[in-house]
């Protein structure tokens, strides 16, 4: 279940209590926008508020924030459930924005009876201009005093679809000289002749997210509203709605934290999405996509992703966070339960010149070396073997561990093997690799400490799988920070190991399930792509960091 250490925002909550705010309670909520896949950065807001929640015996709500009917779909909100079950939290209540539209839209017009909104006629451009800046207070709206009455009258219009888009919005009467720019007369309600997912043609006034968020949470008894940094002077208007139309009880209130962000990806749903239409990934469960279904068909797990979480914990600064921490964290999960077997992703031919033809020898191996109480499976040897064409030098650098010409190595779990020698290709390219073994070699008690081993399967035994290779999607740090991040895709992204060949007990691998090919990493059989008795292999990642930043 969910965990999280201490923070600024579990000192708050604690605070809270000891001070017998909200009755006691502690409610979280989770809001995401039904208009595109959750990726890593949700997951961190997500463990956030499922597990600030816990912690205090509080509950959290998924609430789907659907106030922007052009841009969701009832598919996102699918593919969001089962991302947040995946992460193992659950929550108590499912809400959706849409379903407190009559209640929200009795809030506006409470607003303008009472003086505190009135519906602008004026072009937007107009509106944006008078806005102002900084250093610059903004001009009033000609239509600011426009009685209350003349106001809820054209509201009703509004919402019974008597004006086209554009034509009118509602906006709050606070302060056209207010330093915070977002303080004045901002826009609550809009025009938006659009077909929603949900509530269909019922609308065609939709509220602004500075108005329909605090209403939602003040709704659902959310006590603790926690959103990320670039929202801190959004705080002010989230409290001027709420102070405007309670009393509320609890009366929810803004916390900020700082959002995650990752060097060599982007993490926008807009820049997602495009990725996506443009099919530059395969779909938004892409293993080298940073939504939570490319994690997964990655083979990332949710405990990795909470560990990566607790790892790098909550701030109140923004800063970009190594990936090297998530793969530290999944490595050290992976080491746990992925057994280990061989596959050779770049074959080179060996023939053992010592074996007799046609003789097959099963060898016995742990899936967990040095631990065969739990389970072991059949490796075929023989004559004709492959080994990884990395594996072999020429000219070996000092200290070369592998095969070498006069050199000897150990096949792992098996027989030692001196190759004798190269075998040539036209173009003087090597070929294949003729070896003798040590018949005395075989076993763990044989004599032949300092020898390497390297990772091997038999020629015509194992079985062809395609291996698919990740490297970062992009090959700058930063691509948000580019003209174009389309352009800073890094070519090289995906490399497909067609020649791969594994041995045979890997044959049986179902969908979902990982395994460290020893020497080469950890590989998650794709769940899409393998077929019964024919997996395909994601490297989830290397054994070693190849990310170190
Ligand atoms: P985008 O701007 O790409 O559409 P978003 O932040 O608007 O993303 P939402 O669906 O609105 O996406 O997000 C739901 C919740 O997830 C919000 O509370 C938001 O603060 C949080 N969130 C989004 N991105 C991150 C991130 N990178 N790190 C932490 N929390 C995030
Ligand atoms: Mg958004
Ligand atoms: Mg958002």
């Amino acid at each position: 279940e969910p965990s999280s250490s201490s923070n600024f925002l579990t000192d708050r909550v604690e605070a809270d209590l000891a001070e017998g705010k909200n009755g006691g309670r502690v409610v979280t909520r989770f809001p995401p926008e039904p208009n595109g896949f959750l990726h890593i950065g949700h997951a961190k807001s997500i463990l956030l508020n499922f597990g600030l929640a816990a912690r205090f015996g509080g509950q959290t709500h998924l609430r789907f924030d659907d106030t922007n009917p052009t841009t969701e779909d009832t598919s996102y909100v699918e593919a969001i459930e089962a991302d947040v079950r995946w992460l193992g939290c659950e929550w108590s209540r499912l809400t959706y924005a849409s379903d407190f539209f009559e209640r929200m839209y009795a809030c506006a017009e409470r607003l303008v009876r009472e003086g505190h909104a009135y519906v602008d006629t004026q072009p937007q451009e107009a509106i944006r201009e008078q806005r102002g800046a900084f250093d610059r207070p903004g001009v009033a709206s000609p239509f600011r005093e426009r009685p209350a009455e003349e106001s809820l009258d054209l509201l009703r219009r509004m919402r019974a679809g008597e004006l086209p888009d554009g034509a009118a919005v509602l906006r709050a009467r606070i302060d056209m000289a207010h330093p915070n720019v977002l303080m004045r007369d901002p826009l609550l309600y809009r025009i938006r002749h659009a077909h929603h997912h949900r509530t269909g043609d019922r609308w065609c006034i939709y509220p602004m997210y500075d108005f329909a968020h605090p209403l939602e949470d003040a709704f659902e008894g959310v006590t603790h509203s926690i959103c990320t940094l670039e929202f801190e002077s959004n705080r002010e208007l989230y409290d001027w709605v709420l102070d405007h139309l309670g009393p509320w009880e609890p009366r929810p209130r803004q916390y900020e934290f700082a959002r995650l962000a990752l060097g060599y990806t982007v993490l926008s749903k807009r820049k997602l999405l495009q990725l996506v239409n443009e099919k530059r990934v395969s779909g938004w469960d892409d293993p080298r996509m940073p939504t939570l279904a490319g994690l997964r068909r990655r083979g990332v797990t949710p405990e990795a992703l909470r560990d990566f979480a607790e790892l790098i914990g909550v701030a109140k600064n923004n800063s970009v966070v190594d990936i090297g921490k998530l793969e530290f964290a999944l490595r050290a999960d992976l080491e746990r339960r992925a057994p280990r077997a061989m596959a050779v992703l770049s074959p080179l031919p060996v023939e053992v010149t010592t074996w007799p033809a046609g003789r097959i020898e099963e060898l016995t191996l742990p899936w967990w070396p040095g631990e065969p109480e739990r389970g072991t499976r059949q490796v075929p040897f023989g004559r004709e073997l492959l080994i990884e064409r990395e594996d072999f030098a020429e000219d070996p650098p000092a200290g070369w561990k592998r095969l070498a010409p006069g050199r000897e190595v150990r096949l792992a779990g098996g027989y030692v093997v001196r190759c004798d020698e190269v075998v040539r290709g036209p173009a003087g390219e090597v070929k294949a690799l003729r070896v003798s073994h040590d018949p005395a070699s075989f076993g763990e008690g044989a004599p032949r400490r300092g020898l390497g081993a390297v990772h091997w399967v038999h020629a015509t035994r194992s079985l062809p799988a395609p291996v698919r290779l990740y490297d970062r999607l992009f090959a700058v740090a930063q691509p948000d920070a580019e003209p174009d991040f389309l352009a800073a895709l890094n070519p090289d992204s995906l490399t497909v190991a067609a020649g791969a060949r594994v041995e045979p007990a890997l044959g049986e691998a179902a969908p979902g399930t990982r395994w460290q090919f020893l020497r080469q990493g950890y590989f998650f059989a794709d769940p899409v792509d393998s077929r019964p008795g024919a997996p395909a292999f994601n490297r989830t990642l290397t054994l070693k960091d190849t990310w170190a930043a």
